[in-house]
This record gives structure tokens, C-alpha cells and sequence, in this order.
């Protein structure tokens, strides 16, 4: 089964209204693959004027969603929130919301449930640090964080992996397209004994950490990689080439 090109642009905190309706009506004037799903997750107080101005078939993302219903959840949002306004991805287990906001694996899980429960789609993070790649811990990582999900969720049709190494996000260091792939693979392998053969031949691993316009097109030539998350480089014009990186 082919799988579906996907291309996320992860704005992270930054932005204005301006900087990023000129971002959106860049994407919407543009070439886009049609053979390539385009998701942005704009800040949160951005989210609806992103959705109301975005056409092309870009779609929005949120970037984090707390996995209780509405109530007394100071400066969260909840599920409903997003499906109340047609928001229909959310990314979650972002490494700055693991390492910065101290989201365990286990919370991140339960927020994925929550989110799929509600009817809403996640790109799912994951990734190892620097110290954990040299102990040769990469893929125990990995696994051990998708695991953690894998305990709460049975059906991974909504869910896309973004397997990003915390050392080549923001670094400009990029994984080599063999650590790559690599990572890919062994994750695939892992949904196949893990979940099941369907599962890891339908789910779309995205890499992300660096990503640009230059280091792309040799990333998408590997057989597991499905697509891209980026981040600094989706606030650029070139985004564009990264979206269009298997024409
Ligand atoms: P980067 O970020 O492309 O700026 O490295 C990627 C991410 O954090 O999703």
C-alpha cells in the first residue's frame, strides 16, 4: 500500500499575525504536490485565522492538547475545543514539550488516546537525545516511547510518527539519510511486531530535526520515510521546496 506523502510545518512560539499570513497566502499561491498532505500548526492563539485563510488543501494542527475535558485546566485547551473548530490535527510529544515541560511518555500517551477519542489526528513525536544515540540506545528509546502508547491505543489509522532526534532539532545538525532511514526501519519493524503488519505498512514515519530545502530530496528517497515535521525551515518561503521535495 502506498502511503501518503506528509509534510508538517511546526511553527513552534513563534510569529505574528502578519508573518504568518504572509506564510499562508505563500502556501496558498504555490505549486503544491498534490500527492502530498500539507499540515501547519501555527501557535495556538493563531490557530483559527490560519484555518479561515488557509485554502490549497493545507491543513492546521494544533500544537498540544491536554487529554481531560473541559474544566478547571488553567492555560490548557481541550480536545473538544479543537473539534468544536474544525481543527483536525494535533502534534504531541514534541521533545521541547518531553524535555522543557517534563511531559512524561506516559501523559503523552494518554493525551494520544484522548485525542483519538475525540476524533482528531496526531503526529506523534518521538526521538532520542545525543547521549542516548552514542549508548546505542536509539531504537530502545524509540520503542520504549511508543510503547507507552501502544498500551493505550489499538488503532493507529489517525496517528502519523515523527521520529525526530533531539539532537538535530533546532541544530542545524541533520541525521545522515542512513541514520535515518535506519531509525525508520527499526520502528516500522517495531509496529509490525508490536501492533501489527497493517499498521506498519499504512503508518506514514515522518523525520524531522533540520530539515531544509537542501538536505530534503536524498531524505525522501528512503524507503520508510514518509514525509517531513519541520520546524524553523517551515517559517521560510522555501517550505515550499521541502513540500514538494519527491517532485
Ligand atoms: P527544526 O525543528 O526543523 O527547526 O529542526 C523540527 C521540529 O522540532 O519539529
Amino acid at each position: 500500500m502506498a502511503r501518503t506523502f506528509f509534510v508538517g510545518g511546526n511553527f513552534k512560539a513563534n510569529g505574528s499575525l502578519k508573518s504568518i499570513e504572509t506564510i499562508v497566502s505563500n502556501l496558498n499561491a504555490a505549486k503544491l504536490d498534490p500527492n502530498t498532505e500539507v499540515v501547519i500548526a501555527p501557535p495556538s492563539i493563531f490557530l483559527l485565522s490560519t484555518a479561515a485563510s488557509a485554502s490549497n488543501g493545507v491543513k492546521v494542527s494544533a500544537q498540544n492538547v491536554f487529554d481531560k475535558p473541559d474544566g478547571a485546566w488553567t492555560g490548557e485547551l481541550t480536545t473538544k475545543m479543537l473539534i468544536d473548530h474544525n481543527i483536525e490535527w494535533v502534534i504531541l510529544g514534541h521533545s521541547e514539550r518531553r524535555t522543557i515541560f517534563k511531559e512524561s511518555s506516559e501523559f503523552i500517551a494518554e493525551k494520544t488516546k484522548a485525542a483519538l477519542d475525540a476524533g482528531l489526528k496526531v503526529i506523534l513525536c518521538i526521538g532520542e537525545t545525543l547521549q542516548e544515540r552514542e549508548a546505542g540506545q536509539t531504537l530502545n528509546v524509540c520503542c520504549e516511547q511508543l510503547k507507552a502508547v501502544a498500551d493505550k491505543i489499538n488503532d493507529w489509522s489517525n496517528v502519523v510518527i515523527a521520529y525526530e532526534p533531539v539532537w538535530a532539532i533546532g541544530t542545524g545538525k541533520v541525521a545522515t539519510t542512513e541514520q535515518a532511514q535506519e531509525a525508520h526501519k527499526g520502528i516500522r519493524d517495531w509496529l509490525a511486531s508490536t501492533v501489527s503488519s497493517q499498521a506498519a505498512e499504512a503508518t506514514r514515519i515522518l523525520y524531522g530535526g533540520s530539515v531544509t530545502e537542501k538536505n530534503c530530496k536524498e531524505l525522501a528517497t528512503q524507503p520508510d520515510i514518509d514525509g517531513f515535521l519541520v520546524g524553523g525551515a517551515s517559517l521560510k518561503p522555501a517550505f515550499v521546496d521541502i513540500i514538494n521535495s519527491k517532485l
